[in-house]
C-alpha cells in the first residue's frame, strides 16, 4: 500500500515511459503486442509472465488508470470498463448464475434498475429493493439464495445515504458479497472497501473524467475478486479504448481539487436555498437538516457535487424555474464543470410510475442540481435570478 497522499498518487502513478523520456504519459493505440520469442508467448498464455497480449485484455493506458484508482481507493486490483453500464453488467454477470437474488438499494441508476426488472429476470436472477432510508429492513429480505448486496450512496437523485459499515457487516454475517456503485462521492469522497465492501464500482464518465468528454467504468476489489471479473470480460469483451484510458488518468490528476471545489460550491448552493421562499425541500448530505447527516459526515469526506430541491408548484413551478436558468445546461448528464439542471420525474426517472418516483424521493417539483465549478458567485446569481 502506497504512504503517499491522495494527490500525490493520483498525478505519479504511471506507466514506464518511453525511449523518448516524455514526461506526459503517450497513448497506447494498438490492439496487440509482439513477443520476443515462441517461448514468451506461451509463458505470457499460460499466465507465468506478466505482460500485454491484446487489448482486450490489457493496455498499457488501462493499467495505469486501474493502478492508479485501486491506490486511490485501497483496492488491490481493478478492471476497466467501456462504460459505468459495463461496470455494473460485468459485476453482476461474473458473480451471478441462475436461481440467484440480490438484495439491492432502491434508488439505483435507471440502466441498473433495467438490468434487475427485464434483462437478469430472463436469465433466472431475482432482486428486491430496500430503502437506503430503512437499513434495519434490509436483513429481512436476505434469502438461503441472495448473494449480493447491491447499493448507490449518495443515491441519484434523491441523495440519501446508507451506512456502509452496517452494510459490510450485514453483508460479512451473511456470507454475502456488498458492491457499491460508488459514481456520486468518487475514491477522494469515500472508500466503500474500507468500509466492509468487497468491490466497488464507478462510472468514470461522471467526476473521474469530470470534463463531460469520454465514457469509462472502473471495477475495484480484491485480486480474488478481481480474478473472477477477468473471467468473464476477456471473453465477453466490455473493454475500455486506450484513449478513453488515457483521457481519465489525466483526469485523476486533478480530481482532488476539482473535487474539493465542486463540494464548496455545492454545499454554498444548498445552504443558500435552504429556507428559500420558493424552495420546499433541499437534500444534501452535508447539511445538518439532511436526515443521514451523521452517517455522511462519518464516511465521507465532504458532501459531493450534487444538490437535489423541490420548487414550490409542482412540475410547473420546476419547469419555470429551469426555464429560467440562463447558465446552467438542461442536460441529463451530471459530473461536469458546467453547472447542470435536470427534471428527473421527466427525463431520467419518467419510466418509473408516480408511486415509483415517490418511493425514491423523486417529486414533481424536485430538480437535480449538479453543481459545476463556475464562479460561485455566477452559479447563485443565475439560481437566484431564476427562483425571482
Ligand atoms: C451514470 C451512472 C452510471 C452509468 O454510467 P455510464 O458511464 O453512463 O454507463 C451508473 N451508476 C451511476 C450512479 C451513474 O450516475
Amino acid at each position: 500500500m502506497s504512504t503517499k497522499n491522495f494527490e500525490t498518487i493520483a498525478i505519479r502513478t504511471q506507466t514506464e515511459r518511453s525511449q523518448h523520456k516524455e514526461h506526459s504519459a503517450p497513448i497506447y493505440m494498438t490492439s496487440s503486442y509482439k513477443f520476443d520469442d515462441a517461448e514468451e508467448m506461451r509463458a505470457l498464455f499460460a499466465n507465468e509472465k506478466d505482460g500485454n497480449v491484446y487489448s482486450r485484455y490489457s493496455n498499457p493506458n488501462t493499467s495505469e488508470l486501474i493502478e492508479k484508482m485501486a491506490l486511490l481507493e485501497g483496492a488491490e486490483s481493478g478492471w476497466a470498463t467501456a462504460t459505468g453500464m459495463a461496470a455494473v453488467f460485468t459485476t453482476f454477470a461474473a458473480f451471478l448464475k441462475s436461481g440467484d437474488h440480490v438484495v439491492s438499494s432502491r434508488s439505483v441508476f435507471g440502466s441498473t434498475h433495467q438490468l434487475l426488472s427485464n434483462i437478469f429476470p430472463k436469465w433466472g436472477i431475482t432482486y428486491s429493493y430496500a430503502d437506503l432510508d430503512k437499513p434495519q429492513d434490509w436483513e429481512a429480505l436476505i434469502g438461503p439464495n441472495t448473494r449480493m448486496l447491491f447499493v448507490e450512496t449518495p443515491s441519484n437523485p434523491g441523495i440519501d445515504v446508507i451506512d456502509l459499515e452496517f452494510l459490510g457487516n450485514l453483508a460479512k454475517k451473511h456470507g454475502v458479497l456488498l458492491v457499491v456503485d460508488n459514481c456520486f462521492a468518487t475514491p477522494y469522497l469515500q472508500q466503500p472497501l474500507k468500509l466492509g465492501a468487497h468491490l466497488s464500482i464507478h462510472s468514470a464518465t461522471k467526476y473521474i473524467d469530470g470534463q463531460g468528454r469520454t465514457l469509462g467504468g472502473i471495477i475495484l476489489g480484491s485480486q480474488e475478486l478481481i480474478a473472477e471479473i477477468e473471467g468473464f470480460a476477456r471473453h465477453s469483451g466490455p473493454a475500455m479504448s486506450p484513449f478513453n484510458a488515457w483521457i481519465l488518468s489525466k483526469s485523476l490528476e486533478t480530481l482532488a481539487v476539482r473535487m474539493d471545489r465542486h463540494c464548496d460550491n455545492a454545499l454554498k448552493v444548498a445552504t443558500y436555498l435552504e429556507g428559500h421562499a420558493k424552495i420546499k425541500l433541499v437534500k444534501y448530505p452535508f447539511l445538518p437538516s439532511h436526515p443521514q447527516y451523521e452517517i455522511a459526515k462519518k464516511q465521507m469526506r465532504q458532501g459531493g457535487g450534487i444538490v437535489t430541491i423541490v420548487v414550490n408548484g409542482g412540475v410547473e413551478g420546476a419547469r419555470k424555474f429551469m426555464d429560467g436558468l440562463n447558465m446552467f445546461s438542461i442536460s441529463a448528464n451530471l459530473a461536469d464543470t458546467r453547472s447542470i439542471a435536470t427534471h428527473p420525474a421527466t427525463s431520467t426517472h419518467s419510466k418509473l410510475t408516480e408511486a415509483q418516483r415517490l418511493e425514491v424521493g423523486i417529486e414533481q417539483g424536485s430538480v437535480r442540481l449538479s453543481i459545476g465549478l463556475e464562479h460561485i458567485d455566477d452559479i447563485i446569481a443565475d439560481i437566484e435570478q431564476a427562483l425571482a
